[in-house]
């Protein structure tokens, strides 16, 4: 396999779908060593079948508004790989929603979900509704509305949705209920619900604390320790929320958080008490971070990005390309040793190859956010088990399946000099799995 032959090809049978070609750019040139030492993958193009999704659904969901106006959106499903296991990975919510973005998180899901040693293939879902602004009732209408098409293409066995952008507790119990109904099963073809309808203890931390979990196992590879360390974290959402909690936990000092108008910095830093201020804001009020500055007399930057304050860690939990070269640059001058990613794809290109080059900490999402779907894993065995773990058992549980993917990462991206590729790593080590079961199960 040349990697850059197989890239271009794509480029030219979709050629409007930037984001996908970038995540597949970044997986091919790390794996193309490995892949072309097993000519056997490259008899059975098994690039081509790993790359391009099994299937992808879409539809119009059309919803209705408070005020009776009828909207219409679209509805997407790629099912990616299901190799190892039923299709699984989150719903986005979010206007900047396309067949390309969900591709490239549809992609990442596979090699991810493959690293967190549980049995799940790759999958992801959305659309490009905008959930800002809207009412219960319209959130409601909507979620019911995406339900009633895309229920025929999931099961507990077939493909298992969750949140994502956009799409929180609130959102996915709307959906569950209205699967539910449909289906006549309650066999939780959802993850992410609340506890009382199946939902596991710590899912909604899982992703943050899962990213502080695996920064923690970088650290230690050079006895570093996390107290008193600067953190900028962006995103003021699930994932930054409880990666800024675990991080006060455990007495680093976080400086930052953002939306999508914008950052705060708070030299002082974010306590437990105004950690709680921006749970409410977000959660309960869906306000703007903003606020947060004018509550507590701090600096508000409107339309960037926190990366160019002071840190040691950075911890981007926002969204995709939200940290750049020049980013990465500054970050790097002002003694940044360690990134580590909440979302996916965050750094583009140019900043992973920066940090890279540098030799930084530096972890992708891939394997430093795999925390959240390792946690949505253990829903379905409770689920299936029709009874649930107490958060001890599944934190304990999260912490070692942590703990595996910064092994696997190690074991696939240790250099000759001692330091750690981690993208080679988890690219290395997410692949090798799903290939093998390719393998195995013969030309699909
Ligand atoms: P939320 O919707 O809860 O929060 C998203 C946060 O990012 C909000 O603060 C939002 O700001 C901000 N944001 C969204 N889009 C943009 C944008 N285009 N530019 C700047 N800021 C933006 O989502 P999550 O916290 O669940 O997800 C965050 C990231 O983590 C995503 O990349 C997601 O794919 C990834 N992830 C999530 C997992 C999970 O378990 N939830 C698991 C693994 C990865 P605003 O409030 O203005 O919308």
């Amino acid at each position: 396999m040349k990697a850059n032959e197989v890239i271009d090809n794509l480029k030219r049978r979709f050629p409007n779908e930037p984001e996908y070609i970038q995540a597949v750019e970044e997986v091919l040139t790390t794996i193309e060593d490995v892949y072309n030492q097993h000519p056997e993958f490259e008899k059975s193009n098994l690039i081509e079948r790993l790359c391009i999704p099994d299937r992808i659904f879409s539809f119009r969901v059309t919803w209705q508004d408070d005020k009776g106006a009828v909207h219409t959106n679209m509805g997407y499903r790629v099912q990616h790989n299901n190799a190892i296991g039923p299709y699984k990975g989150g719903i986005r919510f979010h206007s900047s929603v396309t067949p390309s973005i969900l591709k490239f998180l549809a992609f990442e899901q596979t090699f991810k979900n493959s690293l967190t040693t549980l049995p799940m293939g790759g999958g992801k879902g959305g659309s490009d509704f905008n959930p800002k602004g809207k009412s219960n009732a319209e959130i409601m209408r909507f979620c019911q509305a995406f339900v009633m098409e895309l229920w025929r293409y999931i099961g507990p066995e077939t493909d298992v949705p969750a949140g994502d952008i956009g799409v929180g507790g609130r959102e996915v119990s709307f959906m569950y209920g209205m699967y539910k109904k449909l289906a006549r099963e309650n066999t939780g073809t959802f993850t992410g619900k609340s506890l009382e309808m199946g939902g596991s203890l710590i899912r909604p931390e899982a992703t943050g604390y899962g990213n502080v979990y695996f920064l923690l196992e970088m650290l230690k590879t050079k006895n570093i320790d996390i107290k008193g360390k600067v953190v900028a974290v962006s995103g003021s959402g699930n994932v930054a929320q409880y990666t800024v909690e675990k991080l006060i936990e455990l007495g680093a000092k976080v400086v930052t958080m953002s939306d999508s108008n914008g950052y705060i910095y708070d030299p002082d830093g974010i306590d437990r008490e105004k950690l709680d201020y921006i749970m409410e804001l977000k959660n309960l009020y869906r306000g703007r971070i903003k606020e947060y500055a004018e509550k507590y007399g701090c600096k508000y930057v409107e339309g960037a990005r926190p990366w160019g304050e002071k840190c040691d860690i950075a911890m981007p939990s926002a969204t995709q390309n939200e940290l750049n070269g020049e980013d990465a640059k500054t970050l790097l001058a002002n003694g940044c040793i360690a990134v580590s990613e909440g979302a996916n794809m965050p750094s583009t290109p140019e900043a992973i190859n920066t940090f890279l080059a540098a030799k930084i900490l530096y972890a992708p999402g891939k394997a430093a956010n795999a925390g959240g779907v390792s946690t949505s894993g253990l829903e379905m065995t409770q689920n299936a088990m029709h009874l649930g773990w107490s958060a001890e058992e599944v934190d304990q549980k999260l912490k070692g399946i942590m703990k595996s993917i910064h092994e696997q990462c190690v074991k696939y991206g240790k250099q000759e000099d001692g330091t750690i590729n981690y993208v080679k790593g988890a690219n290395v080590a997410g692949f090798m799995k799903v290939a093998k079961a390719m393998m195995a199960q013969g030309i699909l």
